[in-house]
């Protein structure tokens, strides 16, 4: 077991994790502990008035009020699911820690769900992972784009821009990130995003959106960058002629974009255009807490489920099956 900070012991592996959290019990302590580190508290009446049901593994609060009985799922991206932590953490754990991704099939073998709720589950534990952006990057940063396919062909902005002007083409979907060079962590951090196009009045506002003013921003040539001197130390590196010239480069968004790119090649069939920031998310996630350790990223993920909520039908846009992801 490791220690974290503010957290119960955490499994320090895979094996370790399954063989803890098999225990139902187990499991649910673990997530009281970390959902209410000060005691078990009425969601909806903030009440610590409540007593225990144990055949059941639910609380009942002792006020007056209708939704009495409580789980520890409510309110969290596990509400309405019948499938018990063990799974849930077991899946967290390998999407997580997958350096490459993983498919709703491969979750389905893994935890013993059908293929279908093994995507619904994917999908929920990757609105976990998306973190919230309210601090801008600073420093040293990178801005970049790329295409995505529709069968997962990249393809750099440059090439696209000289055939198609800013859209990228109907089975395109364009890609900007950031990148920043020395996080609050010491290491470089992303921020990706799909973009309705790579034109100047798209890509520019998410510069300023994203980016403490002052900072040195590095971008290849392409026009969409032209502007941004007014707020920040810009520098091109045009990649015509060449790809650095000192610390004036994209190198570090050209390696989250293979990586990404090896992501979604290697592990998922098709990515649709709906899902696309979902994947996007993930990638970063992973990218941006690449030097923490397996159980640490966990536990992060685990709280981040407490008060994110999705319903099917808010995740596939209509009621039919999931795509084969
Ligand atoms: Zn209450």
């Amino acid at each position: 077991m490791n220690k974290i900070a503010d957290a119960p012991p955490v499994p320090a592996t895979l094996i370790d994790a399954i063989r803890y959290f098999s225990d139902p019990d187990r499991a649910l302590a673990f997530m009281v502990d970390l959902r209410w580190p000060n005691g078990v508290t009425c969601p909806t009446c903030g009440s610590q008035s409540v007593s225990f049901v144990k055949t059941r593994r639910v609380w009942t609060c002792r006020a007056q009020h209708p939704r009495k009985q409580f789980s520890v799922k409510i309110g969290t991206i596990f509400e309405d699911s019948p499938i018990g932590l063990d799974k849930w953490f077991a899946a967290m754990w390998l999407i997580g820690n997958a350096k490459n991704g993983i498919s709703s099939y491969e979750i389905a073998r893994g935890i013993r769900v059908t293929q279908k709720t093994a995507w619904f589950m994917l999908h929920r534990i990757r609105l976990a992972m998306q973190r919230g952006t309210f601090d801008k990057l600073a420093g040293e940063v990178e801005a970049d784009e790329t295409f995505i396919g529709g069968k997962a062909r990249f393809m750099h902005a440059h090439k696209r821009a000289a055939k198609i002007t800013g859209t990228g083409g109907k089975d395109k979907s364009a890609v900007m990130g950031l990148l920043e060079r020395h996080g609050p962590d010491g290491h470089s951090r992303v921020r990706v995003k799909h973009v309705a196009n790579t034109r100047r009045v798209t890509l520019a506002p998410e510069v300023r959106a994203h980016v403490e003013p002052g900072a040195n921003v590095y971008t290849d040539a392409l026009k969409s960058y032209d502007g941004l001197s007014d707020a920040y130390a810009h520098a091109v590196i045009d990649h015509a002629e060449a790809y650095v010239r000192g610390n004036v480069h994209t190198n570090g968004l050209e390696n989250f974009w293979s990586l990404l790119k090896r992501a979604i090649k290697g592990t998922y069939v098709s990515v649709e255009p709906f899902h696309l920031f979902r994947y996007l998310d993930e990638e970063a996630y992973r990218f941006n807490t690449r030097k923490a350790k397996d159980g640490a990223r966990f536990v992060d993920t685990l709280r981040a489920v407490v008060g994110k909520r999705v319903t099917y039908k808010s995740l596939t846009g209509k009621d039919l099956l999931p795509a084969g992801t």
